[in-house]
Parts: structure tokens; sequence; C-alpha cells
């Protein structure tokens, strides 16, 4: 280790098997250049002599199977080099599983579905990005279903949804994310509305079993789930829930022995549960840190990103051209509920909002249900199960005018009228 790179920088030598770990402080930037040998991030490789740019916060470990020098410049919070990593044994499972795709092949099965859990801030998804990317440089075409709504990798919070993977990750911006598949959900939480968390977790399994029928090469790469870190009540049972709707055959649990003890106890005999260690290198996030890292992916799917940019559009709405949702009446007592309804109705229930000056600033998903009849007692069919096909902001909203003003990515009209209303809030500084 020390100064004297080109450009400036700090030089670090990194021998087998080690990785370099470093966090870019808040409002600061940190190039990463690889000089000599071979280096991965996340699963992603590095080429040789190519600047590489990390944003405020970003936490990341420069990994090499074979030795490495490389070069940082900019201001890190920490910068060192670790040479106890689990990544042989995430490499073991990442074998394991192409294994089972091999076979999967031979004798003309599907490939392995596999759910990665654990509490929050154990690298869950850093490991399903590591064995997706793995998978995907071997020629594989796994699907990443992303459950976690606080913080996905691939839509806006408050959604769930599937990505088939085409190639790796990219090392500074992540999944290339075309044409996934997502669901409104609504919340970062899935514990606002757990009944719909399960319903949306089956239409995403269903959807990707139909495809897997459909597509070869789908279903023998399989797919790698991301779950929620709540992993407690409802949380744990909602992870029992996406195993039997997945039917998954393997289960990575991250750090947790009780979980891992639990899951053994609760799945059939056929799902092979891995208790995995964490890697030292996860970063705890505070809150804080994760509301940015929130507010980061919103303002990322209106504006862009470093490389490219978008020029989202600011348009008015009349309010009697849309239809604004929410999902989930609020809960009330058992003794006051019509007769025949339960409580589990009440959280699939689509409840009309008008709009009003409280809306401003909330998320809306653009629905792509078919906008047709209005079913008895002006419930909508069909607008849960039905995926987004984009999100707006409203800036404001005028009740004298009967309009609000809309950010949005694409220009005038919106493509469709049925809209949900996130809990989620954005605020456009621009
Ligand atoms: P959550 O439950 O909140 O979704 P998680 O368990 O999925 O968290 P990750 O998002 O994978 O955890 O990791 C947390 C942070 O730690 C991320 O910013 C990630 O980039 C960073 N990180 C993961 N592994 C390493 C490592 N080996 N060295 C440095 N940073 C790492």
């Amino acid at each position: 280790v020390g100064p004297g790179a080109g450009g400036g920088g700090t030089r670090f030598d990194l021998e087998k098997e080690t990785e370099l770990r470093f966090e870019v402080e808040t409002g600061e930037k940190v190039h990463l250049e690889l000089l000599t040998g071979l280096a991965e991030v996340f699963g992603s490789e590095l080429n040789r002599n190519k600047k590489y740019t990390f944003g405020p916060g970003s936490k990341i470990a420069v990994f090499t199977w074979q030795g490495c020098s490389v070069s940082l410049s900019g201001k890190t919070e920490v910068a060192y080099i670790s040479k106890d990593t689990p990544m042989l044994l995430y490499l073991n499972a990442h074998t394991a599983l192409e294994q089972m795709r091999r076979q999967a092949e031979r004798d003309n099965e599907r490939g392995p579905r596999v759910m990665v859990v654990g509490p929050t801030d154990v690298g869950k998804s850093t490991v399903c990005r590591l064995l997706l990317s793995y998978a995907v440089r071997l020629g594989r075409r796994p699907t990443l279903v992303e459950l976690d709504v606080a913080q996905s990798g691939v839509s806006v919070p408050g959604t769930m949804s599937a990505l088939c993977i085409e190639r790796p990750a990219d090392v500074e911006e992540g999944y290339s994310v075309q044409a996934p598949l997502v669901y409104h959900f609504g919340s970062t939480t899935p514990g606002t509305n757990i009944k719909l968390y399960n319903k949306l977790t089956s239409c995403l399994a269903e959807v990707f079993s139909q495809r897997c029928e459909e597509n070869r090469k789908a279903s023998v790469g399989g797919c790698i789930i991301n779950t929620c870190g709540w992993v407690k009540g409802s949380g744990y049972q909602a992870l029992v829930h996406c195993a039997s709707a997945f039917q998954v055959d393997v289960v990575l649990v991250l750090d947790q022995e009780r979980l891992y003890n639990e899951l053994k106890r609760d799945l059939p005999h056929f799902v092979r549960v891995v208790l995995l260690p964490k890697s030292g290198g996860v970063v705890e996030r505070s809150k804080d840190c994760r509301r940015e890292s929130r507010d980061e992916k919103i303002r990322e799917y209106f504006y862009g990103f470093r490389s490219v940019s978008f020029f989202p559009h600011a348009f008015d709405v009349r309010f009697s051209d849309v239809r604004i949702y929410k999902i989930g009446a609020p809960s009330i007592p058992d003794s006051c509920l019509p007769l025949g309804m339960s409580q589990d109705d009440t959280q699939l229930k689509l409840v009309p909002v008008t709009p009003g000056r409280d809306l401003t600033h909330h998320v809306l998903s653009v629905s792509c249900a078919d906008e047709g009849e209005e079913g008895a007692g002006g419930v909508r069919r069909g607008v849960l199960e039905s995926p987004v096909c984009g999100f707006i902001v409203v800036t404001n909203v005028d009740t004298q005018a009967q309009v609000m003003t809309v950010l949005s990515p694409a220009p005038r009209p919106l493509p469709r009228h049925t809209l949900l209303i996130m809990d989620i809030r954005f605020i456009d500084l621009k």
C-alpha cells in the first residue's frame, strides 16, 4: 500500500483471495482503477486501466482471486485490505448451483430456485448479485426476484419485481434494468400489508413459472430471490410462503443460526437449507442512510445516472381523467366488519382516493390494468395482480382547478389512468 500510483491515487497491492474495502464520504466521489492483475466488484470483472467512479455513501469491495494492484483517488471514509472473506464459501455455493443447472440441462428438468434470507445488513443483496453475475458469466440466464420492498435493486422502493439477468451488473450502476416485471406494493415494510405482500409474491412466482415453461434457458438458469430483513413473526411466515410459492430448492441463510434452524424445521425435507457466514465487510446502514439510498433510487428513475441523463416532464393531470386508489382499507375491529367479510378482504381492497393537498410529493404507480368496466361496489378487478408500467410523482395539487401537476418520465398523456398511491414521498429538488 502506498502513494505513487498514476493520477495521484493511492496504490494498493492485493494478494490472491483478499479484498480492498472502502466507503465513500458524503458529498465525495472516489475513482478506482485496476492497474495489474484481475479483480472484481461483487462478481463483475473490472477492466484494466478504466476509471470507475463511485458516488457518496458507496460501500465497495474489490476482490481478487489471483492478486492485483489497484489505485484509489478521492476521499474515502475507510479503505483497508481484508484477508478474511467468505468469498470461497460463496464460490462453492455458486459451483453447487451450476452443477444443478448442468443436471437440469441433462435431465430436461428446471434449474435451481434459490432464496437468500437473513436479517438486515448481512449482505443478502450482495450475495444475490454475486451469484447472478457468476451464473451469467458462464452463459446462464438466471432471473433475479426482488422482494426487498425497502431497498430494491431493480426498481423504485415499494415495489416487488423480477428481472431476467443477461449480463453482469454494471460495476458502478448495478443491474441494467430493461423490461423488468414490476408490481406495486406501496410501502417500504412488508408489515404494512402482509396479505398483499404474499399475494404479489405468488403473482411473481406464477409469472416466473410460466416463463420457465416457454423459455428453456430461463428454466435452466433458475432464479435467485432476494428477501427482506424482517425474519420474525409474519416476516418469517412470508419467507415460508415464498419458499412454497416459488417451490425453492435451496435456501441460503446468511449469518443467523436461529433462522437456519427454523427454516430447516419448517420447510419440506427436499429443500436444501444452507447456513453461510456474512462478510465482515458488510456495513450496517443507519436509518438516514437507508432513506437516502431510497431517495436516490427514485431520483435515478427520473433523472438517470452519471453516464445517462434522463429529462423528465412536468404536466397537469385533471382529477377527472384518472382514478387513484390505495390498496388496503384501514383495519377495523372484527366486530364492525360487514357480515361475511374478513380482515383479509380489507387488506386487498382497492380504496378510491379523492385527490387533495396531502397527495403532494407522493409517488404513484401507473397500473397496466385493463381500463374496463368497474365491478360491483366500484371495485376494479385485476388491478392488484397487474404489473405497473411506470411511476409519477405529484408535485402540486390545485383543488380549485381540480388538477394536479406531476413529474413523469414520459411526456403527456399518461399511458394509463389507474394510479396507485404509495406511502413513499419524493421531494423533487431539481
Ligand atoms: P438489507 O437487508 O438492508 O437489504 P442486505 O443484507 O441486502 O441489506 P447488502 O445491501 O448486500 O445487505 O449490503 C449492505 C452494504 O454493504 C451495501 O452497501 C454493500 O455495498 C456493502 N457491502 C457488502 N459486502 C461488502 C464487502 N465485502 N465490503 C464492503 N462493503 C460491502
